[in-house]
């Protein structure tokens, strides 16, 4: 069973792993975007880090709407009300309870993610965090290492693709050819649960 210890594990790995990879977050976002996503997510993770630390609330659920609040007041770019958006529908659908299990992230999170497509109307393909955070939700049920494998194949699947939401869709055609940033570090973010895990 995953407790309160485990989602705050779980923003720690996501904010050591998006401080590991912050510059290659921004080269990514710098052709098809304003090269900040590494940094964005960087000043925002370090914030929940930080809240979760002075706070310590005691259940998933309100680990998670604490570190979705934080990075939708300290993160700027579309990013940042996105995956608060993420992490705190996340944690409004795990409610009260103490410990939950995996398939119960899973469904909580799905719930998470059709927040985040209802806020950016981006479908899956629209070259968006939405081709990494769909498949690994699926995938999610199996395993935690499935969910990051999937993720990473999403992400990786971005670069053929024309953006048609975001900055990026600015570009058009341009677009084609570039991993989306937004996909990447949403892979990240997965790639933490396993870590959380261990
Ligand atoms: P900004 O574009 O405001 O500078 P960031 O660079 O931090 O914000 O984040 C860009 C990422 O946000 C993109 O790579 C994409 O994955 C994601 N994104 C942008 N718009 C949307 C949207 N409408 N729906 C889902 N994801 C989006
Ligand atoms: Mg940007
Ligand atoms: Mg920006």
């Amino acid at each position: 069973m995953l407790d309160a210890d485990f989602f705050r594990r779980w923003m720690r790995a996501t904010a050591a792993s998006v401080d590991r990879e912050a510059e290659r977050l921004t080269a990514l976002d710098s052709p098809i975007g304003d090269a900040d996503h590494g940094s964005n997510l960087q000043r925002g993770f370090r914030d929940v880090v930080t809240a979760l630390e002075k706070d310590a609330p005691d259940t998933p659920g309100a680990v998670l709407t604490l570190a979705g609040r934080r990075l939708i007041s300290t993160v700027g770019g579309a990013s940042g009300p996105l995956y608060g958006t993420l992490l705190r529908r996340t944690g409004k659908a795990l409610a009260d309870a103490s410990e939950v299990g995996r398939e119960q992230l899973a469904e909580a999170l799905r719930e998470g993610v059709d927040a985040v497509r209802t806020l950016g109307g981006a479908a899956p393909g629209d070259k968006t965090m939405i081709d990494a955070l769909v498949p690994a939700v699926d995938a999610l049920g199996e395993s935690f290492a499935a969910a990051r494998t999937a993720a990473e194949e999403g992400a990786e699947a971005t670069t053929p693709l024309q953006a048609r939401k975001g900055r990026a869709s600015y570009l058009g055609e341009r677009s084609i050819g570039h991993q989306d940033p937004g996909a990447t570090s949403a892979a990240l973010l997965v790639a933490a649960l396993e870590e959380a895990a261990d």
